[in-house]
């Protein structure tokens, strides 16, 4: 059974359930809410085999209120206006949660990327690019592209180069997209950051015992069984994190099937799998999810849906096991689904933060970009040497040897690990002040859900901005 509502509805009921909890006059409340521009864009383009075909792209920016906007370029039969459109909301209060100063926007092509050989998919989006810079829906102060689903660094390499070639500003040029490749002025750790921050965001909500222990679990990620849903660079990279961090993925859920191992898998023999074959399916030693919506009803710890919207539904909500639904992709969960669940006192960690960490990596590239320095590359050589004198210092007055191990940590920060603590600090900073509103409004009004709390939080934060600027009183 469909949800009566579109994706974008939904994300609008989302915010009217945590503007009630405001005293916001209404006028502005609607300014937060409205999606501020949209563009439809078709052109032809010219098959391998010769043929013509429309193809339709879209790009969104829900809000002004902060410039550039920001949000990823997504490539997925899925994509329409409304997608769009919803997506470029959850962007706008993700940026708010996690304190990056951006509005939110969103793009896409409605294609499947299996079916187009590599050239085409150049050609594309070459030239979707080219829609973007006639409509002025790109430029590093005016709007920013990055990866999302169905695109990665060499779409993000192909969308610089034909802006640098058009670009009137070509200084700043580089800070027109994001989630580029190294080589093309990146940043190191962007590729992983999404499911890097679903970890940091996860390790520390499993942190507080008190919040843990109605859900039955220890605190911590030490042992806790995860189920995943789409092995994507999301996906891959929070699993990745998560085994790092001790936890044990016994479950790996893709479109054409799923694998299921309680005593939990090698990710990277999977990613490998993966990549060889295009399918789970027969991955040494696991039991096959034949059905990947059976794989969702499992029982886990921890459920991460990392693939796309609508996943999470009134049909399989109830047989849902997991006392925590970790959303790592965007909209995975309908209204009912959320209802069913939260009725049942599962934790939902809400998109709008727990996949923040991409656009809030994004946002350093975007800095490094502007600034044309390397993070870390002017203090890391003096740090070193710093850290080296106290060394042979402690060691001299001591008699103490530091261990290998010790001697590991005494270095100056380079650029992955700057980007990485600077993760960390937002993602953890972000969860606190979502369990404060959580807990304050519960207080007063009978409990209030996460994602409630953090659409309160992005709420609070677009409202003084727009109040900043004299717009409202
Ligand atoms: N596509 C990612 C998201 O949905 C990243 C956006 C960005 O880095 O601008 O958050």
């Amino acid at each position: 059974m469909a949800e009566s509502f579109s994706f974008f509805q939904k994300v609008n009921k989302d915010f009217d359930r945590a503007a009630r909890f405001t005293d916001y006059p209404r006028g502005l409340l609607e300014q937060i809410k409205i999606c501020n521009s949209s563009c439809h864009f078709t052109f032809p383009i010219k098959r391998d085999d010769g043929t013509i075909q429309t193809i339709h792209g879209w790009r969104a920016e829900h809000s002004h209120h902060k410039l550039p906007t920001k949000g990823g370029i997504r490539y997925s039969t899925l994509v329409n206006e409304d997608e769009i459109m919803a997506l470029a909301a959850l962007m706008t209060y993700k940026c708010a949660l996690v304190d990056v100063p951006f509005g939110g926007a969103k793009g896409g092509i409605q294609l499947d990327r299996r079916e187009y050989s590599e050239s085409e998919l150049e050609r594309i989006t070459r030239r979707y690019t080219y829609e973007l810079i006639q409509k002025n829906y790109i430029g590093p102060g005016v709007d920013v592209p990055a990866p999302d689903f169905g695109t990665g660094e060499t779409e993000m390499a192909w969308i610089l180069d034909t802006y640098i070639t058009m670009a009137p500003d070509k200084l700043n040029a580089i800070a027109c997209v994001t989630g580029k490749p190294i080589e093309q002025n990146g940043i190191h750790g962007r590729k992983g950051a999404t499911g890097r921050g679903v970890v940091f965001g996860l390790q520390e909500a499993c942190s507080f015992a008190e919040d843990m222990k109605p859900l039955g679990l220890s605190p911590g990620l030490h042992g806790k069984s995860i189920i995943i849903q789409g092995f994507g660079n999301v996906g891959y990279h929070a699993a990745k994190f998560l085994v790092e961090a001790d936890a044990r993925v016994i479950g790996v859920i893709e479109r054409n099937g799923g694998i299921y191992d309680p005593r939990g898998f090698d990710v990277e023999k999977v990613a490998v799998y993966l990549a060889e074959t295009g399918s789970l399916r027969g991955y040494p030693g696991a039991e096959l999810i034949e059905n990947p919506s059976d794989g969702l009803e499992l029982a886990c710890d921890i459920l991460i849906p990392a693939a796309l919207e609508n996943q999470l539904t009134a049909e399989n909500a109830p047989g849902i096991k997991a006392a925590i639904v970790a959303e790592a992709a965007n909209g995975p969960t309908t209204l009912t689904a959320d209802e069913i669940l939260q009725k049942r006192g599962t934790m939902i960690i809400p998109d709008t933060f727990l996949n923040a960490g991409g656009v809030a990596v994004s946002y350093f590239e975007w800095l490094r970009n502007l600034s044309h320095v390397q993070l870390g590359r002017l203090g890391k050589r003096f740090e070193d040497q710093t850290r080296h004198a106290m060394r042979h210092a402690i060691e001299k007055a001591t008699g103490y040897k530091f261990s290998e191990d010790e001697l590991g940590l005494i270095h100056g920060a380079d650029e992955e690990d700057l980007v990485n603590s600077g993760l960390q600090d937002t993602m953890i900073t972000a969860y606190q002040e979502i369990r404060e509103t959580r807990m304050k409004y519960s207080s007063e009004n009978g409990p209030v859900d996460y994602r409630t709390a953090a659409f309160i939080n992005a709420i609070h934060r677009i409202a003084q901005s727009y109040i900043q600027m004299g717009i409202f009183p």
